[in-house]
Parts: structure tokens; C-alpha cells; sequence
């Protein structure tokens, strides 16, 4: 193209406009021109000829001007820097090319550089250190500065002003880590278990001085280039992102890639980014924003690493962010998890001042409330409340702030009752983007109101780019919109960015790309304009204050929001989720004793805060949305048995104190009289087991009969029970006068699948499993093996394969003196499990008719279809469920009680309660071994109430009798608490425990209140209105208030003469602090 201008006028015409053609001009040809484009920017054949070769005008390496030398760390530990740094330590001289290893082991470095005379006044000078793994940069005096990524990742860290002097040597430390981001997965396969072996070569450790005019081309050029890309091709944005683009190479061209010609470059970029994105100013238009980008950083708590490098990347994280803080004053970051907080503080005291400072000025943000990002399916009622005041009384004790939005981007599912506990700990807001992983039906709602089973709702925002990692690329920012699905009520949404799940957070380059995607809105448009809010709080003040006037009325969703994928997790790591049920129980026990040791016990006993908060924030963290579901590798758990050891060892001491203080003795100091008693820690009188006078006129109260090979004949005054094979074959309820189950069915059938999901294995479990079914039968003959006036039992062996076995026990015990108290037929089993990639369950097939089988969860009851009617439905093939499920027709019903399992599915009339499986990564021995696990299947006349729900916690919480000198004092102070007999059997009095801030039980976070408080949780567990009344027992009470999670007083209420009162709605929780005389 080209040649001479040889312009022809014709003088008799004023237009200048040549009659002939110069020569031949071409349309472009679209596609070529915008392939072209990656020549500029890539590393590829071209790139000694590109923008990437001016990137940097000069780097030093090696000596002198860098001199390396190492400390390795012995036996994988993790030393402080002063223990690294200390002089017993010889630091080895080392170089570039070295690798270190193996996987987990640590590395300290000492870099001693000196700068050349030209090199004092570059405009910017960055040590780029890639040791293919993550580290921190230490001052020399021990101040943690910033992390490093590694593999071209965060390389880089900026030679401070006090730094830049000539011929002058510094000197800081690089303590190298040898994992990545993501641990170290064997293959590189991210989920595959740890390599224990892997070594990691250090490529670079140079000085370079940055050519800061061609760094910022280079994100002009990427983000323009991605309009050329990714903008319609029927815009004229899209073409003109083109020829601006175009433009831009031309011009280095024909400048020789000069530092002037680079200068024009950006020039000319500016036409389609404006003159403004080199500053926070491109920010300050009129714009009307609708997408909110919001710096955050994902810190699986636990995951592919274990606890010990999890500190260590939240320091490296937390670090950067600050760092970015001090640069770029738009940026906002926010954080969640109180407990990585109370990791910095304890581990990083510098480093975490600087966060306390920057939170201060406003950009360091604290979100969540929770003590961690925890699984929500899984852990209790009262262990989602101890998530929150955990959460909100550390962010307010140390920062003066609670949270106002619950953040959990990344769990598997979120629990029906999370709305109205949200409200309860202070939080009206709840963000996530988890249910954009459904690999069945895509979830309908952006911007809605999540509503749980009492009614309670929250904003729930689900953010439109489906990621909480997003690169801050064009595309995230065009997915805003394009995937938003609540446009029709308001088209705001949040982009939160930053690298994530092995930590890392916003970087520089992130935000770069963000003032430009901004600059493109102001300037040519199209993009959706994007700006980075105040904070998430502005964000969802705007959507209520919308609502409040009327502006707009969000949709709804009931219930809980279910995640069409991950569903072994309810299953997978089998003694972790044991050992979740179990504390939890004690937790319970353990502060109901001891809140009564301090109202009527020895007047030395001091309630053990210390060591229950100790207990509590071990059980939470043991939530993590990555522990507690069983998708951690191997190292994960073995922190999270030492960390339930621990909760164990310290719970039973702290039991025993408690009973010492009530005067409980069970022999130690020798009473004369002293009588068993019950330790009655539910909210109703358990009875003690009566041993029933067994006379010659009233026969055994169970019998047991071999009745033929193999066949046997178990039978109370309640139910009828015939095995065969050690499978239940006839079931019958004697008193209803009903078969429960079907004609040939067998109730207790354990039962192997083939489980291969798609992917994720210790995750996933598919919906195809269910074809591989494999009944499994016994490897001998049954025996009787109890058989006692009250309890009678059957064991049968069983062969899985040549390496499992499994044992089980089907007893039935003397029905009970209380006519209303169904039977249950209880059933252990230990089983020697060393499966590949198999499924165990036991199933309960019924004669019950139901679209809709129930579910216990937190605080309620949640019903899930027994039919594959549609996609939605057919999708919750396997579920989660606390201590029971139940199928129940008109008339009748059958619960299923279990002792530590969480997953179950229903279809038809089939019951199945899920046991172990076999996943081999991300942990390859995950479940191997010896398990003990309890269920009991309880026929029931009527329909599904209290007596299912009371049965499912007597099935788990041990029945504890001790001897105590005067029962009755004793008794008389147990039944505080306790609801009369006239009261809505719904009412559960779920949780006794002191007031936070006691004076006699403060752990001194927060100012301390006089006068001692019970704090009393109860529920309506049914589903109705209900009324009752809390007796005090023996305990004076001066007031009492209504109060939320994190026991602010709410309301005053009146405490009657028979104890107080209590009125609450459908499934509601409420809390109640009374102040004692
Ligand atoms: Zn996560």
C-alpha cells in the first residue's frame, strides 16, 4: 500500500476528492488482523521483536551484584524467622539453577544485593525471584513484606526508596516454601494426592529495572485486544478495538519498539481507553456502574496443604494486599475468617498490625462474620450459631465491627435454616456462587431473597461472573452481565477478584486490567461500565435501600439451596464427621453441667470458658468447607484428628470438673449412700433404663428364637422382627397391626456400589452409581449373641472382598414403659473397609407412600421428593441429613436414626442411609480401615413427630448416670431448664450455656457486664406455632430478655411463676439471657 500522492485536481471543482485511485486498497481481512494481535504480546517466535522485549531495560544477576546463599530447614519444619535466622543456622552459598525439595520442606534465603550508580534513579527497580513456588520476603530485622507466587506468578517485589542507594549493600531474607499454590499434586493433576517428592528449580533471582511506559502499553494492548476479541463483531467497537490495536503495532514498528514510539503507542491506545487509566481518576465519571469489582482472596482454610502452610499463605496474602493498599487507592479487599485473623495476630504480629492499620483507613475489609468459611449441610444448629458469635466477637473485639454479610462463596450447598441465623447473628446479607457448579439445572436467581423455614430472609447475591477468583478480565467483566439473571429487577452485580483458593488475592496486574475495562466503558462504551465500590456493604445497601421504597421487589427462593454436585461429601472422611457429631454432643453436655456447677455447685468451680472456647474453635475450624466434607488430602486430616484429640482429652476432663462441682462421686471419696442418677442434659426428663421385674406370670420383656437355619425371631410387646441372612425380612408392628415391610423386601441389606463420578472423587458421587447395586451377603451363619430379659441380638459376618469385612449387630431391647415411645431395632456394625472407589450403604425398603420423605437439619425439618419427576428432583439422588430421616404416609411412618452419618436417599419407598465410600484422591487412603457406626430404623403409628425427634437425640447423646449423695437436690437443679409437661412437645431446649461476658466467665475480648446470665436456645422442631413454658427449677431469676446469637438483649420478657414463657413461630429459633438472682 502506499506510494506517492500524485493527486490529478480538476480546477474546476472545489472538492479536493482525487478522481483516480492511488492504487488498490483492501478491506481488512478481520481474522488476520486480530490473529496478529498475539505477536505483540506473546512469548512466542517473535518476541525478541516485540513489546515483550521492553518490558525491562536492564537486569542484573548473580554476583556481584547479587550474592545468594541458603539455610535449609530440617525435616519439612517451618521455622520462624528468628529461629531461621539465628547464628547456629550456616546459610550455604547457592545460585540461580539450584532446586529445592523436597515437596513441603522450607528454604531460607539471604540476598545480598548492592545497585550500580545508573541503577539509583530508574524510575522503578524489582527483585523478580521465581522459585516455581510460593515464599515471603523478610526484612533483615525480621518484618514479613509480601508474598511470591511463583511460576511466573507474583514474581515480583519493588525495591523500596531506602533501598535505591549506590554501591550500598541490603540485605533481606526469602523463605521459600516448597509447595505451589495448590500444594503439590502428583502429575499435576490438581486433585491427585500430594508427590512427597518434588523439587523446585529457582530460575530467577535478578534485579530488573522496569520500563514502566511499555508495562502499561502492554495492559493497554491486552485489554483493547481483548474488545477486538471478545466485543460482537456487529459493534463498532469491535472493529475500531481492531484498528486501534493495529495502530499500536504499526507505529512500534516503524519507532523500532523506541521509548518515544512506545510513548505514541500509548497515545494512541488512549483513543479507545481515554487519557485517565493511568490513576484512580478513570474511576471519577458520571458513569453509571453496574458492575462491582471487589478484591478478595480465597484461603482454603485446609485443602491441598495442611493448617501449618495455610498460616503462612494468609501471611504472604494478607501482605500483598497491603502493599497493593499503599498503591492503588481504589482498591478495596476484603477477608473473611476469624480465624485466619487470630493466625496472623498470633504468627505474624507485624504483618497483622499492618492489616489492623489498613483497616482502619478503610481498605482492608473484614467480611463473613463466621469463624471460618464452613460447611453449612453438616454441622449443627448450635455449631453454625458458634460459627457467627465466634466470627462477629473476634471482628468486633479486635476491630470494632461486626459483619453484615455472611461470605461463603465456595461450600457445597447452603443449609434451609442459614437465613433466619444469619439475621440472628446480625447479617442481612449473603453472598455466594457455589450453585454455578449444578452440572444438572441452572440455578435461576442473581439478586434474591433466600427464605428459610421460619420465614427469615436475606439478600442473597450469587455473583453473575461464577467465579470468586475472577482474573479481572474483560470477560468476567462482560459475564456480569451477560450471565446475570435477575436483570429484570436490578443489574447490579459483584465481581470478586483475585487469585484464589490457595490464597494470593488481587494483583497488580488485576487491577491494571480493571482501570482499563473501566477506561473502555467511559471512553467507547459497551463494556459494562465497572467500578470498585466502597465496599460490599455499599453494594447491598443500594439493592435494599431499591426494596425499602418499593423501587423493586427481589424473587424468592425457600429453602435450602442445594448443589447439584458434591454429594459424597456427605459421606467421604467418615471418622472426621464422626468426630464432628461427637464433639459436638459433648460441647453440649459439657456447658449445660457446667453452667449448672456454677448456679448450684462447689463455689470454687469456675466455668471453663477458656477451655471450652478453646473446644468450640477447634470443632469449627474442623468445619472448614473443605475439612468436614472429606475433600482434603491426607495431611488435613491427620491436623484435624490431633485437633479432635485434643477437643476429646480437654472435654472429658472438663465433664469430670463439672460433675466434681455438682457433688457427683462415683466412688472417690467413698459415700456412704449414694444413688444412680441421670444426667439430664435435654430439654425433657430422660428416663433411666428400669430394669423390669421379670416374673414367671409376665415372661422375658424381648425374646429371641432360632427358627430354622439361618432364621430367627426377635419380638417386644411393640414390633415382630424376622431375620434371614442377617437381613431383616418381616418387620411387623404388633400394637398397629401392620407389615412395614414389602412383600420379599429386606430392611438392613448392606448394599456396594461401583463410584467412579465424572471427576471429583472424594467429592462427587453421580447419579449412575445407583445401576451397580450389589446386595451383600453373609460369610456365615447368624448367631444369637445377647440374650438377656431386656435386650436380645443377632450378629452376622460378612465378606466385602478378600481385604473387607463387616460385622454387624441387630438388636432389639424391652419396649419401653411408655406407651408413646415407638421401638427401635438398633443395629453396629464394625466393618474393616479397604475398598477401591465402592459405595456402602444399608437399606430400609418400606411399605410407605410418600412424594416426600423429611429430613432432620439445624433447627428443623427439611422434606425432598422420593421421585425422579424432574430434572430438579431426580438431581437430589443422594442427600444430607442429621440424625434421623423419615418416611411417613397418613397413619404411619418409618425414621431411620443414625449416630454419625450425614448422607441418605429415599426413592419411592426405599430408604437408604449412606456409610462409607472409597475415594483415592485428593487422599488416597481416605476411609481406610476400621469404623464403628450405629443405625436404628423406628416404625412409628401416626405421622412424623417429636417422638422421631426426641428419639434421634437420645440415639446420640450418650445416657450418663453417675452417683450422687442427695439425688434429689440434684435432680431438683436438672430440672431447670426443662419445659413442663403442658408445653408444645415441638419446643426443643436445645443449648444451656453462661453469658459471654459474665464477669466470672469472660475471657476478657470484650468488656466484661455484671451480674451472671444463662443463655437458653430452644426451637420449634416441628414445623408450628408453639407455646411453653421453661422451668427455672430451683434457680431465681432476677430478669430475662429475648436476645440474638451474639446475645445482645433484644426484648424483656416476663418469667411467671412456673418458669418462662416462650411462644415461637414455625421452626423458629430463639435465644433468652437470664440475669440470675
Ligand atoms: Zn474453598
Amino acid at each position: 500500500m502506499g506510494g506517492e500522492q500524485n493527486w490529478v485536481m480538476v480546477p474546476t471543482m472545489s472538492a479536493k476528492y482525487p478522481q483516480h485511485a492511488s492504487g488498490p486498497v483492501g478491506k481488512q481481512i478481520h481474522h488476520i488482523y486480530r490473529d496478529r494481535l498475539r505477536q505483540f504480546t506473546n512469548n512466542g517466535q517473535y518476541k525478541e521483536q516485540s513489546l515483550m522485549a521492553k518490558l525491562y531495560d536492564g537486569r542484573l544477576s548473580g554476583q556481584p551484584h547479587i550474592k545468594l546463599s541458603v539455610w535449609d530447614a530440617p525435616d519439612l519444619t517451618r521455622p520462624t524467622f528468628k529461629e531461621a535466622t539465628s547464628k547456629d543456622n550456616e546459610f550455604r552459598e547457592t545460585k540461580k539453577g539450584e532446586a529445592f525439595g523436597p515437596s513441603w520442606s522450607t528454604h531460607w534465603f539471604k540476598v545480598q544485593f548492592k545497585l550500580p550508580y545508573e541503577w539509583v534513579y530508574k524510575p522503578r527497580v524489582e527483585l523478580h525471584w521465581d522459585s516455581h513456588s510460593e515464599a515471603m520476603v523478610w526484612t533483615d530485622d525480621g518484618k514479613p513484606l509480601q508474598g511470591l507466587t511463583g511460576n511466573g506468578e507474583r514474581t515480583e517485589w519493588i525495591v523500596p526508596k531506602e533501598f535505591r542507594d549506590y554501591d550500598k549493600e541490603h540485605t533481606i531474607y526469602i523463605e521459600m516454601a516448597c509447595n505451589g499454590m495448590f500444594g503439590n499434586p502428583t502429575g499435576g493433576d490438581t486433585i491427585q494426592p500430594p508427590d512427597p517428592n518434588r523439587y523446585f528449580p529457582l530460575t530467577e533471582a535478578d534485579l530488573v529495572s522496569v520500563n514502566l511506559d511499555a508495562r502499561a502499553l502492554y495492559y493497554d494492548f491486552w485489554i483493547i485486544g481483548d474488545g477486538a476479541r471478545e466485543f460482537p463483531e456487529d459493534s463498532w467497537q469491535e472493529h475500531q478495538a481492531l484498528q486501534v490495536c493495529n495502530e499500536i503495532m504499526d507505529c512500534f514498528i516503524a519507532g523500532e519498539g523506541s521509548n518515544a514510539c512506545i510513548k505514541e503507542c500509548r497515545n494512541i491506545a488512549k483513543k479507545y481507553v481515554g487519557d485517565k487509566v493511568d490513576s484512580a481518576d478513570v474511576y471519577k465519571t458520571e458513569a453509571t456502574s453496574i458492575v462491582n469489582a471487589i478484591g478478595n482472596c480465597h484461603i482454603d482454610t485446609c485443602w491441598l496443604w495442611p493448617w501449618a502452610e495455610t498460616k503462612r499463605k494468609i501471611a504472604r496474602s494478607w501482605s500483598n494486599q497491603c502493599d497493593l493498599l499503599d498503591r492503588y487507592p481504589e482498591h478495596r479487599f476484603v477477608a473473611s475468617q476469624a480465624q485466619q485473623y487470630k493466625w496472623l495476630e498470633e504468627l505474624y504480629p507485624y504483618a497483622f498490625d499492618r492489616v489492623k492499620a489498613h483497616i482502619k483507613k478503610g481498605g482492608f475489609q473484614t467480611i463473613g462474620g463466621s469463624w471460618v468459611e464452613h460447611d453449612t449441610n453438616m454441622p449443627s444448629g448450635e455449631s453454625l450459631v458458634r460459627q457467627f458469635l465466634y466470627g462477629q466477637r473476634f471482628f468486633e473485639s479486635r476491630f470494632g465491627e461486626r459483619s453484615r454479610t455472611f461470605w461463603l462463596p465456595d461450600t457445597f450447598g447452603y443449609s434451609t435454616q442459614l437465613p433466619q441465623i444469619c439475621r440472628l447473628a446480625g447479617m442481612d446479607r449473603f453472598f455466594t456462587q457455589k450453585l454455578s457448579w449444578n452440572n444438572i439445572n441452572n440455578f435461576p436467581h442473581t439478586t434474591f431473597n433466600w427464605v428459610a423455614l421460619d420465614g427469615s430472609q436475606v439478600i442473597c447475591h450469587m455473583a453473575p461472573c461464577e467465579t470468586y477468583t475472577a482474573d479481572a478480565n474483560f470477560g468476567d467483566v462482560v459475564r456480569s452481565v451477560s450471565r446475570h439473571k435477575s436483570m429484570d429487577q436490578d443489574a447490579t452485580s459483584l465481581l470478586p477478584f483475585g487469585k484464589g483458593d490457595g490464597g494470593g488475592g488481587p494483583t497488580f496486574e488485576q487491577l491494571e486490567k480493571l482501570r482499563r475495562c473501566r477506561g473502555i466503558s467511559n471512553t467507547v462504551g459497551l463494556l459494562p461500565s465497572t467500578k470498585i465500590p466502597e465496599s460490599v456493604d455499599e453494594f447491598f445497601d443500594r439493592l435494599e435501600h431499591r426494596a425499602a421504597t418499593g423501587d423493586v421487589e427481589f424473587v424468592t427462593w425457600y429453602g435450602e439451596l442445594y448443589l447439584e454436585l458434591h454429594r459424597g461429601c456427605y459421606t467421604t472422611q467418615a471418622n472426621n464427621k464422626r468426630n464432628n457429631r461427637k464433639s459436638e454432643i459433648l460441647l453440649h453436655d459439657i456447658e449445660h453441667l457446667a453452667t449448672l456447677a456454677t448456679i448450684q455447685g462447689d463455689s470454687s468451680y469456675k466455668y471453663p470458658k477458656k477451655d471450652i472456647d478453646f473446644m468450640w474453635e477447634n470443632v469449627l475450624l474442623c468445619q472448614f468447607h473443605d475439612c468436614l466434607p472429606g475433600s482434603a488430602i491426607e495431611m488435613c486430616y491427620r491436623d484435624s484428628d490431633e485437633a479432635y484429640a485434643k477437643v476429646f482429652k480437654t472435654g472429658h476432663k472438663l465433664l469430670k470438673d463439672a460433675l466434681e462441682a455438682l457433688g457427683f462421686d462415683d466412688g472417690a471419696k467413698g459415700f456412704k449412700v449414694a444413688s444412680d442418677v441421670v444426667l439430664q442434659t435435654l430439654g425433657w426428663k430422660r428416663g433411666q433404663v428400669i430394669k423390669r421385674q421379670v416374673t414367671a406370670a409376665s415372661g422375658p420383656a424381648v425374646t429371641v428364637k432360632q427358627t430354622g437355619t439361618d432364621l430367627f425371631v426377635l419380638q417386644n410387646e411393640q414390633l415382630k422382627v424376622e431375620l434371614s441372612q442377617g437381613a431383616i425380612t418381616s418387620l411387623y408392628d404388633l400394637k398397629a397391626k401392620r407389615e412395614v415391610l414389602p412383600k420379599g423386601g429386606k430392611a438392613n441389606q448392606l448394599v456396594v456400589f461401583d463410584d467412579k463420578p465424572l471427576y471429583w472423587q472424594a467429592w462427587d458421587v453421580e447419579v449412575f452409581h445407583l445401576n451397580s447395586r450389589k446386595e451383600l451377603k453373609p460369610s456365615s451363619s447368624s448367631k444369637i449373641t445377647e440374650q438377656s430379659s431386656h435386650r436380645v441380638a443377632i450378629s452376622t459376618s460378612y465378606k466385602i472382598s478378600e481385604k473387607s469385612s463387616i460385622t454387624t449387630t441387630v438388636s432389639l431391647s424391652a419396649s419401653s414403659t411408655d406407651p408413646n415411645k415407638p421401638s427401635l431395632v438398633e443395629t453396629t456394625a464394625d466393618v474393616d473397609w479397604h475398598e477401591t472407589m465402592k459405595f456402602l450403604k444399608v437399606e430400609f425398603p418400606t411399605t410407605i407412600t410418600n412424594t416426600e420423605a423429611s429430613y432432620e437439619t439445624q433447627y428443623g425439618i427439611i422434606r425432598r421428593p422420593t421421585h425422579y419427576n424432574t430434572d430438579w428432583d431426580m438431581a437430589k439422588f443422594e442427600v444430607v441429613c442429621h440424625k434421623w430421616a423419615d418416611l411417613s404416609e397418613h397413619g404411619y411412618g418409618v425414621s431411620v436414626l443414625n449416630d454419625s452419618k450425614y448422607g441418605f436417599a429415599t426413592a419411592g419407598k426405599m430408604m437408604r442411609l449412606s456409610l462409607l465410600r472409597a475415594p483415592k484422591a485428593p487422599d488416597a487412603h481416605a476411609d481406610m480401615g476400621k469404623h464403628h457406626i450405629k443405625w436404628a430404623v423406628m416404625p412409628h403409628a401416626g405421622p412424623l413427630d417429636e417422638r422421631t425427634v426426641r428419639a434421634g437425640f437420645e440415639f446420640n447423646y450418650p445416657l450418663r448416670v453417675h452417683k450422687h449423695p442427695e439425688p434429689a437436690r440434684i435432680e431438683d437443679l436438672m430440672s431447670a431448664f426443662k419445659l413442663t409437661p403442658s408445653s408444645s412437645p415441638s419446643l426443643i431446649v436445645d443449648t444451656i450455656k453462661r453469658g459471654e461476658d459474665d464477669e466470672d466467665v469472660s475471657n476478657g475480648d470484650m468488656p466484661a457486664k455484671k451480674g451472671r446470665h444463662v443463655i437458653v436456645r430452644v426451637y420449634d422442631s416441628l414445623g408450628g406455632l408453639s407455646r411453653g413454658t421453661i422451668m427455672l427449677g430451683p434457680v431465681e431469676v432476677k430478669r430475662a430478655w429475648k436476645c440474638n446469637l451474639l446475645e445482645d438483649e433484644l426484648e424483656e420478657v416476663k418469667v411467671g411463676r412456673e418458669g418462662l414463657e416462650v411462644e415461637l413461630r414455625a421452626f423458629e429459633v430463639a435465644s433468652f439471657k437470664l440475669l440470675l438472682a
